[in-house]
């Protein structure tokens, strides 16, 4: 692919100035590889831990190691991990469904979760489907603050309200990643402040993180800051590209057990679930996940610095740290909003030769446009982008396998939205 001359200039200022951030990426990248190098020797990884098994999967030695390497690299009791979670809706559902109880109460204390969740929760569609509403769950939210921090005020009243009724909050709900929402993403770090206080004056209280898109952006996760259980997605950073499918769950021992009798049923627990050859992609997209996630915070302080110099609102900006790999463009018109798609989907290692159009999506009230080239159907550490088509067009992307495939689908987007006028 050739670029102009203009596209050129803008990455080579680029990659002046982001020198130091990708310098401090990658020892972020560097001390996350380590603690799973040390992790895989400590559990004296062999290659018949890639033994695949069928049937019940009894004593599948392979996946029960691999489960305590994943307690180990994200600071927690007890984890685990497995293909055959669907995505990270289902891995969300495993563990909410896990801990609470019929008149138990969740609040989320970050706002609206994420969208797939709202069935789950009952919040959205129909009564009667079985969501956790249909199960006499109760569920609150409490937005998070102007500047985008916990409302510890309001947070506290309901612990204590609970508290003083006899019922402690069950689960304090928190989604990490901005996700699909125009908000400031959470740091572990105030994940780690918000654990203190709820445990504070809620001892018993579960905090669950959505952990999808932060994985190993930090050096540490929320489970290490106190965090009763994190979920995530292996099509995204945890996967390192590699896992062709799955989700995890990983926390204090009592929680993960809770979930692990809702991933398989009360008594079985973590005993059974053949690993079908799906194993060495799950240990190797580990040994990748601090790798490739880097890369894609590389793509995307790229592209915030490049849109940002074309005059286009990014959010973050190119010289802010992160704690998710999403980042997004305000395009402000919809010929643009497609015009980056169609950079994005052309400079794609897979289905390059496609053009993107924006379709009206089950579920979304505007149509949507999405670009994705991938070697994983749907998967989001590959380098993908898409929006809703609505003012003021803005598209969110993540994504990366490799810094140089994430320039080169950078480079595409900006040279397609030259065209028109910017
Ligand atoms: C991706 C994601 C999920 C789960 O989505 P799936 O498409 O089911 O994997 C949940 N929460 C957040 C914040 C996400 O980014």
């Amino acid at each position: 692919m050739q670029f102009s001359q203009r596209i050129n200039e803008l990455a080579a200022a680029a990659e002046r100035d982001l020198a130091p951030i990708f310098a401090k990426i990658d020892e972020i990248s560097f001390e996350n590889t380590n603690k799973v190098m040390d992790a895989f020797r400590e559990h004296r990884v062999a290659a018949t831990n890639f033994d695949t098994t069928s049937g019940y999967g009894y004593d599948d030695r392979g996946r029960d190691v691999l489960d305590r390497i994943w307690a180990d690299v994200f600071g927690a009791e007890a984890a685990f991990v497995r293909h055959n979670i669907v995505n990270g809706t289902q891995a969300l559902t495993i563990g909410l469904f896990g801990l609470l109880r019929p008149g138990d109460l969740m609040c989320s204390v970050a706002g609206k979760p994420y969208d797939t969740l709202e069935e789950v929760i009952g919040i959205q569609g129909e009564a009667g489907n079985g969501s956790l509403a249909d199960f006499g769950v109760r569920y609150k939210q409490i937005e998070l603050t102007e500047d985008g921090g916990f409302d510890f005020a309001a947070i506290g009243e309901v612990l204590k309200t609970e508290l003083a009724a006899g019922k402690p909050v069950k689960v304090i709900f928190v989604q990490r990643s901005k996700g699909y929402l125009n908000r400031k993403t959470l740091t572990v770090g105030e994940i780690g402040e918000l654990v203190s206080y709820v445990k504070g004056i809620s001892p018993e209280t579960y905090v669950v993180v959505d952990n999808c898109y932060g994985e190993f952006t930090e050096t540490v996760e929320p489970t290490a800051v106190g965090a009763d259980m994190i979920i995530g997605s292996l099509i995204k950073n945890p996967g390192g590209g590699m896992a062709e499918t799955g989700g995890y769950i990983a926390g204090s021992a009592r929680a993960v057990e809770l979930a692990s009798y809702r991933l398989t049923s009360v008594g079985c627990g973590l005993e059974v679930g053949a690993t079908v050859g799906q194993t060495k992609n799950m240990y190797k997209g580990l040994f990748y996940a601090p790798h490739t996630t880097a890369q894609a915070l590389k793509t995307a302080h790229l592209a915030a610095y490049i849109f940002g110099e074309m005059g286009y609102n990014v959010s973050p900006k190119w010289n802010e740290t992160r704690s998710d790999i999403i980042q997004t463009v305000i395009t402000g018109a919809p010929e643009l909003l497609c015009a980056f798609c169609r950079g994005i989907q052309k400079g794609s290692p897979v289905d390059s030769f496609v053009t993107p159009e924006p379709w009206a999506m089950p579920g979304y009230t505007d149509e949507v446009i999405m670009a994705a080239g991938a070697f994983v159907q749907g998967a989001s550490i590959e380098l993908s982008a898409d929006g809703p088509m609505r003012p003021p067009y803005t598209v969110f992307f993540q994504g990366g396998l490799t810094y140089e495939s994430g320039k080169i689908g950078i480079l595409s987007a900006a040279e397609e939205m030259l065209g028109f006028g910017k």
